[in-house]
């Protein structure tokens, strides 16, 4: 196989990895992080998996989850330490530098001999020492499971490998519903059933262990959803001081967004979040059908991401954000009108 020839991992060559998911990683960059975790501490190699930043409580029972380095002033040196001498370090469900968002982890990287190497899904790859890249499959965790296989290993993955990459799969393909979903993504979540995983306690975890506080922070954004019929486009917004009032943990605005698509017609959905009360703010655009939210992001918010998924930021105030938005959304009236 091309990958093991290229880089001897499959071997009796014991190696340092590191493995890297982006900022803020999701059930995707942390179920594939995680399943290489184990996979190559199978394979005898020394292994660490680094967070940028720190994620949801709702991945914190993830099988592994107590071997994440998250980056902090603490663990900054040892994190350096790991990446400039790791022989090999993996970028997990990204494929761009400013998704790591954190200058410390850059600025190592490029002391780092270590050959770079991608596994992602999303699309316009740059360029690094080895790609295993498919903007075409639904989830990062698809790439994991075919890298394994490739290395003719599927019967490493165990219990634990495959509730990771189960939940990676789930996480990306919204319970197995987006367009991205094909025979092979249910012919993985087949093979990973097989391994014995408990899908109830995997949705169990991911989806019903909440607080109070993120179902009041939901129906606050609900609440202020604005339709915009003409263009079949919802939008809404969270801002600061929703966000001290409820107490806000990493993770809890995930899932606002969908609400905008489960209304007749509407196409496009596009959620602006005022995280801390300074700038930048974040935004995220689902769409459904043809509406290439990549494109729009990459455009006008510095962003990127998948055709019906995409994100990006905006150095204005939330309310100058949002005129901004309201200015551009009637250049794509066509585009939105005959999307589907
Ligand atoms: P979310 O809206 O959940 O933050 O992101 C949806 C998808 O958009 C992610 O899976 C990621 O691919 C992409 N994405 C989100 N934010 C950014 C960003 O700031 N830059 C780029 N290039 N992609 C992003
Ligand atoms: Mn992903």
């Amino acid at each position: 196989m091309l990958f093991s020839n290229i880089t001897n991992i499959n071997g009796t060559n014991k190696k340092k990895i590191v493995l890297l998911p982006h900022n803020n990683p999701d059930g995707d960059a942390l179920g594939s992080s995680l399943a290489l975790l184990f996979y190559f501490r199978k394979l005898k190699h020394n292994v660490d998996l680094i967070s940028p930043t720190e994620y949801s409580e709702s991945f914190q029972w993830l099988p592994g989850s107590e071997n994440i380095l998250v980056f902090s002033e603490k663990t900054q040196s040892l994190i350096k330490k790991k990446i400039v001498n790791s022989d090999y370090v993996f970028f997990i469900d990204f494929n761009n530098l400013s998704r790591i968002n954190n200058p410390y982890i850059i600025d190592f990287l490029l002391y780092s001999k270590a050959k770079k190497i991608l596994i992602d899904h999303h699309p316009f790859p740059f360029f690094f020492d080895f790609m295993f890249s498919d903007p075409t499959v639904a989830a990062t965790s698809i790439l994991v499971f075919r890298f394994i296989s490739n290395m003719n290993n599927l019967d490493k993955i165990d219990k634990e490998i495959a509730t990771c990459l189960y939940v990676g799969l789930m996480t990306d393909t919204g319970f197995f519903r987006f367009p991205s979903v094909t025979s092979e993504t249910h012919f993985i979540a087949g093979k990973l059933i097989d391994k014995g995983i408990d899908i109830n306690f995997i949705y169990d975890h991911l989806q019903e262990k909440y607080n109070e506080n993120r179902l009041k922070l939901l129906s606050k954004a609900l609440k202020k959803l604005k339709i915009i019929k003409k263009y079949r486009t919802a939008y809404t917004s969270i801002k600061a001081s929703d966000v001290n009032f409820y107490s806000y943990k990493q993770g809890d605005t995930e899932g606002i967004i969908t609400y905008g698509l489960s209304i007749k017609n509407i196409v496009f959905s596009v959620f602006f979040f005022e995280e801390k009360e300074k700038y930048p703010i974040k935004i995220s655009f689902r769409s459904k059908g043809n509406f290439d939210v990549n494109m729009f992001a990459r455009k006008h918010f510095g962003g990127g991401g998948h055709s019906n998924a995409a994100g990006g930021i905006s150095e204005k105030s939330l309310s100058e954000s949002i005129e901004y938005f309201l200015n551009i959304i009637p250049y794509y009236y066509k585009n939105l009108m005959f999307s589907i």
